[in-house]
């Protein structure tokens, strides 16, 4: 079985940027020439998270419409009197959606359904570059 780390960097807007990342992650997986097993992509940082969606504008405005209603941006939030960086609801954003996303690998392509793509949600207050790791374990 190979164990193969690649890792690629992503620039991000303020507040939710919501990058589609599935083809980078497919083109990665390709060049690993692994044919079976699976891929896991995490996202360095407590403000932003991987997970998948049907990267479709209607469902953008959803999920950031979600967000705000959950975890609004204008609540309190204890975080903001340790660090005074106004980013508490970014934080709780990105605990929720968590930082990782794995997927089969079949027939060496990201096994995933038809609607489905892998996409990084940034939620920090200000445009960040994030690090992306592809763990890539098969044969
Ligand atoms: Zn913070």
């Amino acid at each position: 079985m190979k164990v193969i780390e690649k890792r690629f960097l992503v620039n991000t807007k303020a507040e939710l940027d919501i990058k589609n990342i599935t083809d980078k992650g497919q083109s990665i997986v390709s060049e690993s020439g692994v044919q079976e097993g699976m891929a896991l992509f995490f996202v360095s940082g407590s403000t932003a998270a991987i997970t998948n969606i049907e990267y479709e504008d209607g469902l953008l405005h959803d999920i950031s419409e979600a967000l705000d209603r959950l975890f609004p941006k204008d609540a309190y939030y204890k975080h903001h009197e340790k660090w005074q960086d106004g980013n508490g609801h970014s934080h709780i954003r990105a605990s929720f959606i968590g930082p990782s996303f794995t997927a089969p690998i079949s027939g060496g392509r990201i096994d995933l359904g038809t609607w489905q793509q892998i996409i990084l949600c940034d939620m920090d207050v200000k445009a960040r570059e994030r690090e992306v790791k592809v763990k890539i374990m098969g044969d």
